[in-house]
C-alpha cells in the first residue's frame, strides 16, 4: 500500500507542488494570515497527490514522512483552515480532500471524479455560475458552498475500458 501511494505521489511535477505552495502563501499574506507548518505540511501532501485524500490517509502519510505520531486535530485543524481559504476543497461523496486550483475565485468549482483510478480533475465555470445564481434567486436561497462533484470515467480509463486485452 505505502509502495503504492508512493508511486502515485510522484506523479504530480514538483513545479506545480512548489507553484500551488507558493501561491498559497501568497494569499494568506494578502489575508494577513499565518501560513503554519502544519498547513503547508497538509497542503503539501494533498498538492503531490494525485487523487482526493481523506483526512486518516494524510495523517498516516504526515506521520511516515516526520517519523512520528501526530494528534488528529493537528490535521483536521489545518485542513479546516484550508478549506475555509479556498485552498482546499472538500468531496463530500469521498469524504476527501483536494487542492484547489482557483483559491482565490467565487466561481463554483467543478470536480470531475474517475471512479475507476480516484483521479480528480477541477473546473471553474463561469457560465454555471449564472445559472445557478438564478435558479438560486428564484427559490430566494443563498448559496454558500459551491462545489460540484461529478463522477464518471476519466479518459485514461476510458481508454483502457476500450483497448482490447493483452495476449
Ligand atoms: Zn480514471
Amino acid at each position: 500500500m505505502d509502495a503504492m501511494l508512493q508511486d502515485k505521489l510522484s506523479c504530480r511535477r514538483p513545479q506545480a507542488v512548489t507553484a500551488g505552495l507558493r501561491a498559497a502563501e501568497t494569499l494568506c499574506r494578502q489575508r494577513r494570515l499565518q501560513m503554519t507548518k502544519n498547513r503547508w505540511m497538509v497542503l503539501e501532501s494533498l498538492l503531490e497527490a494525485d487523487q482526493p485524500m481523506r483526512a486518516y490517509e494524510l495523517l498516516r502519510q504526515l506521520e511516515m514522512r516526520l517519523g512520528r505520531r501526530l494528534s488528529p486535530p493537528t490535521v483536521y485543524r489545518a485542513l479546516d483552515f484550508l478549506v475555509e481559504q479556498g485552498l482546499v476543497s472538500r468531496i463530500a461523496t469521498k469524504s476527501a480532500f483536494v487542492p484547489s486550483t482557483h483559491a482565490d475565485s467565487d466561481l463554483p468549482r467543478v470536480f470531475f471524479i474517475c471512479d475507476s483510478c480516484g483521479l480528480s480533475a477541477e473546473l471553474e465555470n463561469a457560465k454555471l455560475e449564472a445559472l445557478l445564481e438564478r435558479d438560486a434567486a428564484s427559490l430566494g436561497f443563498h448559496i454558500g458552498r459551491r462545489v460540484i462533484e461529478l463522477q464518471g470515467t476519466c479518459a485514461s480509463c476510458l481508454e483502457l475500458e476500450t483497448k482490447p486485452a493483452a495476449s
